[in-house]
């Protein structure tokens, strides 16, 4: 009996043992499947996970795609705006600016049909200016029943509007129906100067998608038909002003011709008179001298003193008024052109030096320095000798007796652009700035004391400018009152 307990009790102990062990067994196997089931939910997470990024990826992939074909079709648009805008901005009339956009270049930028209206101001209407893929037909449809305030309102408004961007549907459909499209943009042309308008693009196949980016091309392209019109309207203005401009230069220059004919008449006839009046004077005056003469060589007879001091008076006055006769004649025979130059190749160096030689003996008696500085490379110049000392004794003489005592007088002579420039300086008296312009008029003479004690006609000027200019030269003046002035003249030089 104790063995067989014993037996039972071992039997039980390990019975008992035996559930322990399958309880602690299938409770670790348990473990092991809960384990495996999380791990199994992660991967289930984890594939969803990869599920959704694969998904995420086909759709970047797709939208990549359709912006890179949205980009290409931009890249397009552009390049065939490019071309369309070079077309459109190298012509100088309104109707060409349309002429010139041709079905092709709406085709490039993805339109098949195209319109465009000009709104005139002056009679308030729009008028047809562009006209692809209509036929006259659906065009006289179209005009007929456009709703034109609705157009006028986006000129004012300067916005652009397509069937994508148009939020009333309504009209959407109606503007697709009218102008027989399936979607369009409308732009309008909005010139700084001159007609305002609307560009109307449509298109009509299924293949075709509008873009907003085709909203963008056609806002472009209208405002570069603007900026072609505006071109237009200032060529045009710019045009008209030059076409004014020309008229007025024609009426004016017709003006001054008449005055110069008028001017001319006058000298002549002022010349004329002079040389008349002259050749009148001339005569009597011979006569006047030539009797104080007999009376003086004493042939009729002793005369007393005071006869003779008022006869060499005559005398002395008549030789003056010869002279002064002399230079008027002169000066009016140059103007006339009834004297003409004897031009021939001088040097220059050699005519100064002689006049200079000439009038040393005046100028030394003041004790004026009085010297010559001519270029060595001068060569000759193409004048009458004659004349040309005639203008050198008058401006050198004029010098010294403007020139004070223990002054200075420079004659100098240079080559200038195919001319030879001769100056006159001294260190005189100079001359007052309002004398300037009148010096070279006949009988002007600066009021002054030198003036006042010596004689002179005030002709000598006018005859030298006279002389000069028949040489087709120039002469001016530069002086500085208490200073000394420079006369300056020009003469053609001999080619070397
Ligand atoms: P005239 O010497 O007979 O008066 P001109 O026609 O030669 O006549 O000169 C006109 C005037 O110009 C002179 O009276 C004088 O006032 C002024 N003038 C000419 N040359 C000079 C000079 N070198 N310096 C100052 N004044 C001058």
């Amino acid at each position: 009996m104790g063995i067989l307990s014993s037996i039972y009790d071992l039997w039980g102990l390990v019975s008992a043992l035996v559930i322990v062990a399958l309880v602690v067994v299938v409770a670790m196997k348990m473990e092991k499947i809960r384990q495996q089931q999380t791990a199994l939910d992660h991967l289930k997470k984890s594939l969803e996970e990869m599920d959704e990024q694969a998904k995420l990826i086909v759709r970047t992939d797709i939208e990549l795609n359709k912006t890179q074909e949205e980009l290409n079709k931009k890249i397009t648009g552009l390049f065939a705006l490019q071309r369309l805008s070079r077309a459109i901005s190298t012509t100088l009339e309104e109707t060409q600016v349309f002429d010139r956009i041709e079905d092709s270049h709406l085709e490039d930028i993805g339109f098949e049909k195209g319109l465009a209206f000009l709104y005139k101001e002056n009679d308030k209407k729009f008028y047809l200016v562009l006209k692809i893929g209509y036929t006259q037909e659906e065009i006289e449809k179209i005009t007929s029943s456009i709703d034109w305030d609705f157009y006028l309102e986006l000129i004012k408004q300067g916005k652009a509007i397509s069937s994508i961007s148009l939020s009333d549907k309504g009209r959407v459909a109606n503007i697709n129906k009218l102008f027989n499209v399936r979607c369009f943009v409308a732009a309008p042309i909005l010139p700084k100067e001159g007609n305002k308008g609307i560009l109307f693009v449509g298109i009509e196949s299924e293949d075709t998608v509008l873009t907003e980016g085709d909203e963008e091309i056609v806002t472009i392209l209208a405002n570069q038909v603007g900026q072609a019109l505006e071109n237009v309207k200032l060529f045009e203005q710019t045009w008209q002003a030059q076409q004014e401009l020309e008229k007025k230069v024609e009426k004016r220059t017709q003006e001054l011709r008449e005055a110069l004919r008028e001017i001319k008449l006058v000298s002549k006839r002022k010349s004329d008179f002079v040389s008349a009046v002259s050749h009148e004077l001339r005569t009597p005056l011979t006569s006047i001298k030539g009797y104080a003469a007999i009376l003086l060589s004493k042939k009729l007879g002793e005369i007393p003193d005071l006869i003779r001091e008022r006869l060499e008076k005559i005398n002395r006055h008549s030789d003056e008024l010869v002279h002064l006769v002399n230079g008027l004649l002169d000066i009016s025979r140059i103007e006339s052109g009834r004297v003409s130059m004897k031009c021939e190749p001088y040097d220059l160096n050699e005519i100064i030096n002689v006049v200079l030689d000439l009038l040393g003996v005046q100028a030394k008696e003041k004790d004026i320095q009085l010297s010559a500085q001519v270029d060595k490379q001068l060569g000759s110049v193409m004048a009458d000798r004659q004349q040309l000392e005639r203008v050198l004794i008058n401006l050198v003489g004029n010098a010294v007796k403007f020139t004070p005592k223990k002054g200075k007088i420079i004659v100098k002579a240079i080559s200038k652009n195919d001319m030879v420039q001769v100056d006159v300086s001294d260190s005189g008296i100079g001359i007052p700035p309002e004398a300037q312009a009148s010096i070279f008029e006949e009988f002007y003479r600066v009021d002054n004391t030198i003036n006042e004690e010596v004689k002179g006609t005030g002709l000598g000027l006018s005859l030298v400018k006279n002389i000069i200019e028949a040489h087709k030269g120039r002469i001016w003046v530069s002086s500085k009152v208490g200073h000394g002035s420079t006369f300056s003249f020009t003469l053609p030089q001999v080619p070397k």
